[in-house]
């Protein structure tokens, strides 16, 4: 039996239906016969090399991405381990389409493209039965649970149920990426409704076609759900995920010292993003005390990233005042500045004295900043005459245009070495082909959130820790930074190569655990030897025998 299943031992068809256990022609013919399988498979046995060339061939031959989408969603409902083994080994080629982009359109046709259910659902309806439903899942040794309610669905907006493609997705890539094993993953949405017009009136939408469910209500859902997990996996940790961004704030602040619980959208693209400033700072030779970061956006990304540069700047010796001073900020009405009165929350620490400035190119002429930070949603607003301004500025401006998808960015790799003559330090939320300028050849940084979120998950996971604190992901960021090599930082890399991604995984949770241990943040006995510990917890999608 499965040590991480809730369910007997499996025989026959029954075997052959079960993801987890299911290996299809690579069965032995001593298990064929120990089974039940005799003849319910084609007589050649397969290894799983064959089935992985197999599966490669079905995937290149569909002309379209959401074709490769629908096709890897069933062979991960038919035989996870295969799955796996082909994502792992191709995730270039696989992360795309498993992940940001192609599963943006995997959600917006959730309910047309629809096969079979995977993960679990908690609608509005549930409130006060949350907890039955949760035993009702198969696994009882679950550790990660990614959550969302779909109201703000990468960069796509209120998507409702059919959001549930990014849990399912996210925790893919904690499997892939830090091998956590993928029946301790466990995929959520809360369907509270949409006020997407488009889905209300789609007789195929998967979710209840009625308004979202907004204050006590939705609150009493949120916390039933917490309850009911903490209760019955106790050993969980909570990823919120693509929630709105006036609900994500309210929630981690709400829940990060009630729960182990984080948010990917502020904390992950914070520990992402910070890391690739202080790999840039190995390229300009500056120290992080010494740089001044105009943000365009005040959302999720923007603050977040600007609260974990605060951590950076104070683990620095820097006082909090001064480090929130580096920090500045435009919104969609302009610089964020104390006399503003339409401030919400989470905008207001960075409040700055100074006189009002609506555009964004007087706010880098006027704050004169060493880095821009875009993650606004807002194409083209890093415009030639901005980046120009910058590299007057700055011998190496540093220029982050982090908005998703590619067609959301602030400015292309390309726009911004030839607008800087090849002096910007570049990456981007959404990859870009590398770019020759003037006989030299640049490959820019893809600020991906899967760098961070799998080790982050798999420290929390090795440790045993009980919460999850910003100093997590200012370490998994430093970590991450450090494992860009001096080969990579000429040709303006500032992010090691996606095929390292589970040994930086592995380093990021042996530094996040090793706080976890020195913080008290676990009741755990600190393993003797570490890095061995997580290296030892990690899945192979190997085929077992018998
Ligand atoms: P959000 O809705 O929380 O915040 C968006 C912010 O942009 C708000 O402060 C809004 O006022 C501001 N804004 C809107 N229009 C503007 C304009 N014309 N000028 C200036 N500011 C404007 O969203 P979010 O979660 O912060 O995400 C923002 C963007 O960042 C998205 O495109 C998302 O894809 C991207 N993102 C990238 C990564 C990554 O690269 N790793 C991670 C997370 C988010």
């Amino acid at each position: 039996m499965c040590p991480h299943l809730h369910l007997p031992d499996k025989r026959g068809v029954d075997l052959l239906h079960d993801p987890v256990l299911n290996k299809g022609t690579a069965f032995t013919e001593a298990e064929r016969d120990a089974l039940g399988l005799r003849g319910l498979l084609p007589p050649r046995v397969s290894t799983q090399e064959t089935q992985v060339m197999r599966v490669l061939e079905n995937v290149r031959r569909k002309t379209t991405d959401i074709e490769k989408y629908i096709y890897l969603v069933s062979l991960q409902d038919r035989n996870e381990n295969l799955f796996y083994r082909v994502v792992m080994d191709n995730l270039d080629e696989m992360m795309p389409i498993i992940y940001t982009p192609t599963v943006g359109q995997g959600c917006q046709e959730f309910g047309h493209i629809f096969r079979r259910p995977r993960g679990l659902y908690l609608s509005f309806k549930d409130r006060g039965r949350v907890r039955k439903i949760l035993q009702n899942w198969p696994f009882r040794d679950v550790r990660i649970v990614v959550v969302t309610d779909g109201e703000r669905i990468l960069g796509l907006g209120d998507l409702g149920a059919n959001g549930m493609g990014i849990p399912v997705g996210k925790l893919s890539l904690y499997t892939a990426c830090a091998g956590i094993h993928p029946t301790q993953c466990l995929p959520v949405t809360l369907d509270v409704g949409t006020n997407n017009e488009t889905l209300l009136k789609d007789p195929l939408y998967i979710g209840l076609p009625e308004r979202r469910l907004r204050g006590a209500a939705y609150d009493e859902l949120v916390d039933e759900f917490f309850t009911g997990v903490q209760e019955i996996f106790p050993k969980a940790c909570i990823q919120l995920e693509d929630f709105g961004n006036t609900n994500a704030f309210r929630l981690l602040h709400h829940y990060r010292n009630r729960a182990c619980t984080f948010d990917d959208d502020i904390q992950g693209t914070a520990g992402v993003t910070l890391a690739g400033l202080y790999a840039a700072l190995r390229i300009t030779g500056n120290k992080l005390t010494d740089q001044k970061f105009l943000f365009l956006g005040a959302g999720e990304a923007g603050i977040g990233i600007g609260d974990l540069i605060v951590t950076g700047l104070r683990a620095e010796g820097m006082p909090e005042a001064e480090a929130k001073l580096k920090c500045w900020f435009v919104d969609s009405k302009g610089l964020v500045v104390q006399s503003r009165t339409d401030l919400v929350e989470h905008k207001r620490p960075y409040a700055h004295d100074h006189a009002p400035v609506a555009d964004f190119l007087q706010a880098v002429e006027s704050v004169a900043p060493t880095a821009i930070i875009g993650v606004s949603g807002m194409p083209r607003t890093f415009t030639r005459p901005v980046v120009e301004a910058m590299a007057r500025l700055n011998r190496r401006p540093i220029i982050f245009a982090l908005s998703n998808p590619t067609s959301k960015s602030e400015c292309t790799a390309e726009e911004a070495y030839m607008w800087s003559e090849g002096r910007a330090v570049f990456a981007s939320g959404s990859p870009f082909p590398p770019v020759t300028y003037k006989g030299k050849t640049f490959v820019s940084g893809q600020g991906n959130n899967a760098y961070i979120f799998p080790g982050v998950g798999l420290g929390v996971i090795a440790s045993e820790a009980t919460r999850v604190t910003d100093e997590f992901f200012f370490v998994a960021a430093k970590t991450l930074a450090t494992l860009v090599t001096e080969d990579d930082l000429p040709q303006g890399r500032i992010y090691p190569s996606l095929k390292r991604i589970r040994e930086v995984s592995a380093a990021i949770a042996t530094a996040v655990s090793d706080i976890a241990f020195r913080r008290g943040l676990t009741t755990m006995t600190r393993p003797a030897d570490l890095p061995a510990h997580i290296r030892a917890q990690m899945y192979e999608p190997t085929y077992k025998e018998g």
